[in-house]
């Protein structure tokens, strides 16, 4: 098993929580890295925010979730890289299990890193090692791109920024009017009764 996934599986134990085994990444690489935002309603909801870097999913939880407005920062807690299947879960994580609640697929897509460093393409790992990274999202509510900024001197508080362009739209807010699932067109509460007792 990856190294990079050692702590997604300690904490959980997919056999009772039915989400996908660090063990069943698929190959991932495509043309284009993919990310994926999903909403969480665990003991407080959040907004997982995910990007595809070398065969797993970078992770941050985003308690606001995220803005369209650049004149919003909002907080990222970054979290355990996740298997690359982890984008297609959703569901409901039982209760008593790491992260017990309803996920949904909130919005997903490809990405780009746009993170330079004189004049070339820094890669996304050495980027984030550095504690920024820039990524032009092509999502279905998201576009455009964001900046994630580490915190200084905060290991796991990053910033997550819309950048000034196109996607960004002030008088949006996509996390409270377009709420439901990209994947299947769910409500939380659909997902939350069909995974229940
Ligand atoms: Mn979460």
């Amino acid at each position: 098993m990856s190294g990079r996934l050692s702590e997604y599986s300690k904490r959980r134990d997919v056999s009772r929580s039915g989400e996908p085994s660090a063990e069943s990444s698929k190959a991932g690489g495509g043309e284009h890295p993919v990310f994926v935002i999903q909403k969480h309603d665990a003991s407080n909801l959040h907004y997982d925010f995910r990007l595809e870097v070398d065969g797993a999913l970078a992770s941050w939880a985003v308690p606001k979730g995220p803005s369209t407005d650049p004149g919003e920062k909002r907080l990222a807690i970054r979290t355990e890289d996740h298997p690359l299947d982890y984008a297609d879960f959703e569901g409901v994580i039982p209760e008593g299990e790491y992260g017990a609640g309803t996920v949904l697929v909130w919005d997903r897509g490809s990405y780009e890193n746009i993170t330079e460093k004189d004049g070339e393409i820094r890669p996304m790992a050495e980027a984030l090692e550095k504690g920024h990274a820039l990524v032009r999202l092509d999502g279905e509510k998201l576009r455009g791109g964001y900046a994630l900024q580490r915190i200084d001197d905060a290991d796991d508080q990053w910033l997550l920024i819309k950048m000034d362009d196109d996607g960004a739209d002030a008088r949006r807010n996509p996390v409270s009017t377009e709420p439901d699932s990209v994947a299947s067109g769910k409500s939380m509460d659909e997902i939350a009764d069909e995974g229940g007792e």
